[in-house]
């Protein structure tokens, strides 16, 4: 059993909260009880992921994708009441953290797809150090690697070949982060993994010759809050469950 804000000061400091510009609160989003005992983590705070939590029991919920964002209009009407009255109705914590969880090197997304990829990194690059770079580590071209990956997130990722080079290094980046081929390309990557592509990435990775593999946003974003989760889990002596809620975006 923990302390609603106990757990909100340990991640701050694990996650390094302080040290990120990000698009919405990392922290505590909405207030429950205050003893926490049972934890469900999620990639995303939805409605099925909040009722699912409700049916476990759950004291606090932890995802990635919380519910406030910069950009909303700040009304509390239509999906966000459901969810939010949902939360409030059963005394559950949210805590999410979005960029400082993909960022951390052991628990956070990026870390731990890479593990599942067999992908060490040893260097970053792009904005707020975000994308990790390693060694390609025996995949001897973008076929092989898109293999491992369909094998290891259990979907077929959307492949842009590039030139067919060797693949010395490849570069990774969690979630929708498509705007950062460029810097891994810059970065010396022969191929780039991350969740979603817009269209000029097809015409960037037939020009560079560097491969693209779009893998699921949310497939590639599934690793990070169970892995702080079960951190919490033993650190606080705490139930803890992960709860998948499928998405193919
Ligand atoms: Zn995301």
């Amino acid at each position: 059993m923990a302390q609603r804000g106990e757990i909100e000061s340990h991640l701050a400091a694990l996650l390094a909260v302080d040290r990120f510009k990000d698009y919405g609160p990392n922290g505590l989003q909405v207030e429950g009880r205050a003893g926490v005992g049972r934890l469900v983590s999620g990639v995303t705070a939805s409605l099925a992921l909040i009722e699912a939590a409700v049916a476990d029991g759950a004291d606090a919920i932890l995802v990635h994708h919380g519910l406030f964002w910069r950009g909303q209009d700040g009304r509390v009407t239509g999906w966000l009441r459901q969810r939010l009255a949902l939360l409030l109705a059963h005394d559950i914590n949210l805590y999410a953290y979005h960029l400082p969880l993909d960022a951390h090197a052991e628990l956070g997304n990026n870390a731990q797809l890479g593990l599942r990829l067999g992908l060490q990194a040893d260097a970053r690059f792009g904005e707020q150090d975000l994308g990790f770079i390693g060694a390609a580590a025996g995949f001897a071209d973008a076929g092989a690697l898109t293999e491992r990956v369909a094998l290891a997130l259990g979907r077929a990722p959307l492949l842009l070949p590039g030139d067919g080079r060797p693949l010395r290094r490849v570069a990774w980046c969690s979630g929708g982060a498509q705007g950062y081929f460029e810097a891994a390309i810059a970065a010396g990557a022969d191929a780039f993994i991350t969740g979603e592509i817009s269209e000029p990435q097809a015409h960037i990775a037939r020009e560079t010759g560097v491969a693209f593999l779009a893998c699921g946003h949310h497939a590639t974003e599934r690793y990070g809050a169970p892995a702080v989760g079960q951190h919490l889990a033993r650190q606080f002596g705490l139930q803890h469950r992960f709860i998948e809620i499928d998405n193919p975006a």
